[in-house]
């Protein structure tokens, strides 16, 4: 099977069904859910079917909102439903960093919420019964000494914030999760982990309609005009909102001016091996746990529920698609697994998540009432849900949690839409040149 044809898609040139990925082929059943088809009135109007929008709502209706979800594809369409499926703890960047950017408060702040995203998704998972093949486990891989030496600090600084399930692993103790030479160790998450993303989005989706909430697919938003209430407008309709909560992250667009140029969209690929015996599988990757390498563009993969692996990497800046996915990717899977080098790759796609320049989240309120949360860089999968639960409380007046994201200054990229691929591509340049050679 060959990848997916298809240009880049964005909302903006009308690819309305899922990309062919491995999530979509056994995703589990859900209803089509009807465009928004005339004016409505609704409290809460949340743009975008995702991780960000479905954790909102979640959160939202649990306090007693009425909640109405509007997405220009379908549930889970963007990086939610197409993503490695890794539970990453932490942020895109660590505590250390965001301490010298941002000073020891936000640190502090953003460290005793740097593990409440995945905790959350457990919880979500437990309350409203989702099978989506979530398994307890995730291993931070070191190709360098210096790697090594990044990890331990990072083991030490989410040991000072209380989690105590993380483990050094050396290059041996490595091999008990990962049959490769690649490594010289790493560090073990016993809170990470891994699942089926496409089928989370759709147990959210369905959770948040027992519990009265909406959800209008095929529904793209064009405008949100301010004002008390708000009106979010779409081709066949508005929606009347007290309070709207953009949450289109890379796929946004143009639909916010104000928010256009905060973020940039990366599209990193993801393949999927055909299944593999058992026997084979538990000898690659003995412990079944999900495995990322911390390379500045880095390798990441995990089994599945079905016995194939699922290795993702590379970065496109501005977030064009590789016409050739599998070529791309396969020397990374046989540099990691040599005798996986001429196995049959089932299914190929890409998918856009949002950069930031300074890789910290970007949450926070346009007017009064108009709310939004994107730039998550790669690291997404908790971290929207942690932005969920703390939109909700800002929402219903208890907005001390979501400040502490929102006064991080966030900078647009230099160079304007017609500059910031190129110089972000030299910077990256720059950081990969580094770390080629050892500084
Ligand atoms: C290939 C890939 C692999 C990744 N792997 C991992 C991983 O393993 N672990 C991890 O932590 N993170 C990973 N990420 C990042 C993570 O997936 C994202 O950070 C996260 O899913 C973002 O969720 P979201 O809801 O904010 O955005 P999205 O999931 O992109 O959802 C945005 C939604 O908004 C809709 N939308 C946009 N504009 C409009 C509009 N005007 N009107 C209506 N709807 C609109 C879109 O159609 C889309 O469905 C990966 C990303 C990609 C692309």
């Amino acid at each position: 099977m060959t990848a997916n044809p298809a240009p880049t898609e964005t909302v903006a040139n009308g690819a309305t069904e899922h990309v062919r990925s491995y999530y979509a082929a056994t995703a589990h059943p859900a209803p089509e859910r009807p465009a928004l088809p005339s004016d409505q009135r609704t409290q809460v109007c949340i743009v975008g079917a995702g991780f960000s929008g479905l954790a909102t709502a979640l959160h939202l209706l649990e306090r007693g909102f009425d909640v109405t979800v509007l997405e220009a594809a379908r549930v889970g369409w963007g990086a939610s439903g197409r993503n490695g499926g890794q539970l990453v703890n932490g942020y895109s960047r660590d505590l250390d960093v965001i301490e010298k950017r941002y000073g020891e408060q936000a640190a502090r702040d953003l460290g005793a919420m740097a593990f409440e995203g995945a905790a959350i998704i457990r919880e979500l998972v437990a309350r409203y019964d989702i099978a989506c093949g979530l398994r307890d486990g995730g291993v931070f891989a070191a190709m360098t000494r210096r790697q090594l030496a990044e990890l331990e600090e990072k083991r030490a600084s989410w040991e000072a914030f209380g989690h105590g399930q993380l483990e050094m692993l050396d290059a041996e103790t490595m091999r008990n999760h990962v049959a490769t030479d690649l490594y010289v160790g790493g560090l073990y998450d016993g809170r990470g982990g891994h699942l089926h993303p496409l089928n989370l989005c759709l147990g959210e989706a369905a959770a948040i309609e027992r519990l009265g909430g909406t959800i209008h697919e095929q529904t793209p938003v064009t405008w949100v005009e301010p004002g008390s209430p708000a009106v979010v407008h779409t081709p066949r309709g508005t929606v009347r909102a007290d309070w709207v909560v953009l949450c289109g992250n890379a796929y946004l667009g143009d639909t916010e001016p104000r928010l256009r140029d905060r973020v940039m969209p990366v599209s990193t690929q993801v393949i999927t091996t055909e299944p593999i015996s058992s026997e084979r599988l538990e000898r690659l990757l003995p412990a079944q746990t999900c495995v990322e390498d911390c390379n500045y563009i880095l390798d990441y993969y995990r089994p599945t529920e079905d016995n194939r692996i699922l290795f993702g990497g590379g970065t496109i800046y501005g977030g064009t698609e590789p016409a050739d996915i599998i070529g791309k990717l396969r020397p990374n899977l046989a540099r990691t697994f040599p005798e996986l080098a001429d196995c049959r790759i089932d299914y190929a796609w890409s998918g856009n998540f949002a950069l930031t320049l300074t890789r910290i989240p970007h949450m926070g309120r346009l007017n009064e009432g108009i709310y939004f949360t994107h730039g998550y860089s790669g690291h997404g999968v908790t971290t929207t849900h942690l932005a969920g639960r703390l939109l909700a409380e800002a929402i219903s007046g208890e907005p001390e949690r979501f400040e502490a994201f929102a006064r991080l200054r966030n900078y647009p990229f230099p160079g304007g839409r017609r500059l910031r691929v190129p110089l972000t591509v030299a910077g990256a340049w720059y950081y990969r040149a580094r770390e080629k050679l050892g500084l």
